[in-house]
């Protein structure tokens, strides 16, 4: 890889060469993947990405850290919509409101960024198998883009998974092993039998290629908005991961001389459990927190990818803030009802902190925000029946509609 110098531990410096199979650090450090950005400045320019037909997240190749000979994985990840949100800006009290919806992703949410970057480095390390250990998206965005590519996969998850996202699994023909016990002995199991069989791993934060995927919705985000950086882009938090590759994504721009300013980044995170956006606002290390709340998604009590996450956080001079599983549900009926966009309760929980920010006044009225949606609202129909409520039920005769239509207020 031409565009590749090494991969570095963020935490002692340490410097390894970008081996398709890299994991932490022997420090225990996660590893950030470190570009040549003279050599991608001389080779990439924006008349050249306007050219291209090619609108999944591939389009950035030179920003990727793949071998130029890497078959690219079979699903089209990426070129997600970047919506206009009028109405929903004029409700806030913002200047410009972006939503970028990531549930339109073949299996769903934005980890399929991940876990298709994934396969391309498993396929460049003569992997056959891939394993993870995860509660849902990265779990089956795995098993997704690793069927399209013939690769067989080992999933570990505990016995507590949603429904929804276990028949992804099913699906999509993984080994699906249902730990009984809690995530910890999930992620302890499946550690183990990677150890013992060498199946590539696809753990987060383990594996440093995860994030580079991530931060394709970054640079997505910036070509969408021609090169205009917005002042604010705001993101639901778990591990960590996302907001980290959103963040090296723009910094890789940034490098490149394809945006002039950087955005502020907004961390968005469960009133009970907010680990990450708590030592920022504390000001001391994170610590484990529990795991209450029903955006199941981001409930990470021990975040895998702490440091990144936060150097991320306050490199942007980022705000965070953190909602209730209520404000979340609002969201999800907000979103759905000004947008048309149908997320889980974890992907619109960037919009529900935002509405947070805007009213409590934190964000300036001539504020220019995009708002990220992680993940669909099909992943999780009951708690999108719980937010926004039940249909008219009546057996089929109009003057029983009529009736129903009166007692509910409607005038049709
Ligand atoms: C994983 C996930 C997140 C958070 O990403 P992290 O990298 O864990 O911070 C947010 N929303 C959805 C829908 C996710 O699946
Ligand atoms: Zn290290």
């Amino acid at each position: 890889m031409k565009n590749v110098k090494h991969a570095k531990c963020v935490r002692c410096g340490r410097i390894y060469a970008a081996a398709p199979d890299l994991t932490s650090c022997a420090c225990g450090g996660i590893l950030d993947i470190v570009y040549d950005y003279d050599y991608i400045r001389s080779t990439f320019t924006k008349d050249d990405l306007a050219q291209r037909r090619d609108s999944t997240m591939w389009r950035f190749r030179e920003l990727l850290p793949v071998e130029e000979d890497t078959p690219l994985p079979p699903l089209r990840v990426g070129g997600s919509p970047l919506y206009e949100a009028d109405a929903l800006a004029q409700e806030l009290g913002l200047a410009k409101l972006y939503i970028k919806d990531d549930g339109i992703n073949p299996t769903a949410s934005l980890k399929d960024r991940a876990s298709a970057m994934a396969v391309a480095k498993a396929r460049e390390a003569g992997a056959q198998v891939i394993a993870c250990s995860s509660t849902g998206n990265a779990a089956s965005s795995l098993a997704g883009n690793a069927a399209a590519a013939g690769l067989s996969t080992y999933i570990f998850v505990p016995s507590r998974a949603p429904k929804g996202k276990v028949a992804q699994l099913m699906t999509f023909g993984a080994t699906v092993v249902s730990v009984q016990g809690s995530y910890e002995d999930t992620f302890e199991l499946s550690r183990a039998a990677i150890e013992k069989w060498g199946w590539y791993n696809r753990n987060a934060a383990i594996n440093p290629y995860l994030s580079e995927g991530k931060k394709t919705v970054g640079l997505e985000i910036m070509e969408q908005l021609n090169w205009a950086a917005p002042d604010y882009i705001a993101v639901s938090v778990g591990d960590g991961c996302t907001i980290a590759g959103l963040w090296k994504g723009l910094k890789d721009l940034h490098a490149i001389g394809f945006i002039d300013r950087l955005p502020r980044l907004i961390s968005v995170q469960a009133e009970g459990c907010c680990p990450l956006n708590r030592a920022i606002e504390t000001g001391e290390d994170w610590r484990p927190m529990e795991e209450n709340t029903l955006a199941d998604s981001i409930a990470v009590g021990v975040p895998r990818n702490a440091d990144k996450a936060l150097m991320a956080i306050r490199e942007s001079d980022g705000l965070t803030v953190n909602v209730s599983d209520q404000e979340i549900m609002a969201a999800q009926k907000l979103l759905g009802r000004r947008c048309g966009v149908f997320g889980e309760p974890a992907g619109v929980t960037g919009t529900a902190g935002l509405k947070k920010l805007c009213q409590a006044g934190r964000i300036p009225s001539d504020a220019v925000v995009v708002s990220v949606v992680t993940g669909s609202g099909l992943k999780d129909v009951a708690n999108a029946i719980a937010a926004c409520g039940e249909p008219i039920s009546i057996p089929g005769d109009m003057a029983l509609l009529e009736a129903a239509f009166r007692q509910a207020g409607i005038r049709a």
